[in-house]
């Protein structure tokens, strides 16, 4: 029987931990508290306990975030997110064939300019706007184009703060906190 293991959840019944349920308490904690601090659980420990301490990690990182004893400065290598990953790997790459000049980032900028082309393309497709093509594209298409956006401006980001995350991430606080004071009026 897999744990609920959200805070609100009734007690679960006396149960040991299998490796099932280990495996599931650490996929919630990577997933939904990424940074996390997971403390490590005894081979048959009393379910009851580890679904506690679970809750425990979850309520003091929502309540506290960066400020609980739980959170992680640094997080492991494997858990970096997809996106930042895999703008790592394609700066890298473009920085190995291409360089790092005034050309390169000035071309970086316009791939963004071609990104947004095709997610207005691919809108166009859902709709059937041009008579002879007829729908062309999903909705998926268009998410994806979006994402190829997301990825292209991450990538251009790279050149012009030396972390890219911690930018966004700032930035993005600085927007919420706005959002914040205007509703608040
Ligand atoms: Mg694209």
């Amino acid at each position: 029987m897999r744990p609920n293991l959200t805070p609100d959840a009734p007690p679960p019944a006396a149960q040991e931990v299998t490796p099932e349920i280990e495996a599931l308490v650490r996929q919630t904690i990577g997933a939904e508290l990424r940074r996390a601090f997971l403390p490590e659980f005894a081979p048959g420990e009393n379910l009851d306990l580890v679904v506690r301490t679970v809750r425990n990690i979850y309520i003091r990182l929502v309540e506290r975030g960066h400020a609980s004893d739980y959170w992680r400065s640094e997080a492991p290598p494997d858990a970096v997110p997809p996106l930042w990953a895999t703008v790592a790997k394609s700066v890298d790459w473009l920085d190995t064939k291409n360089g790092t000049g005034d050309h390169e980032t000035a071309m970086r900028l316009m791939k963004l300019g071609e990104e947004v082309g095709e997610v207005m393309q691919a809108y166009i497709g859902t709709q059937g706007q041009n008579p002879r093509k007829g729908i062309t594209h999903t909705r998926a298409d268009v998410a994806a184009e979006l994402c190829d956006v997301i990825l292209t401006a991450a990538v251009a980001l790279h050149r012009f703060t030396d972390d890219p995350a911690e930018t966004l991430d700032h930035h993005a606080e600085r927007v919420g906190r706005r959002i914040d004071q205007i509703r608040a009026w």
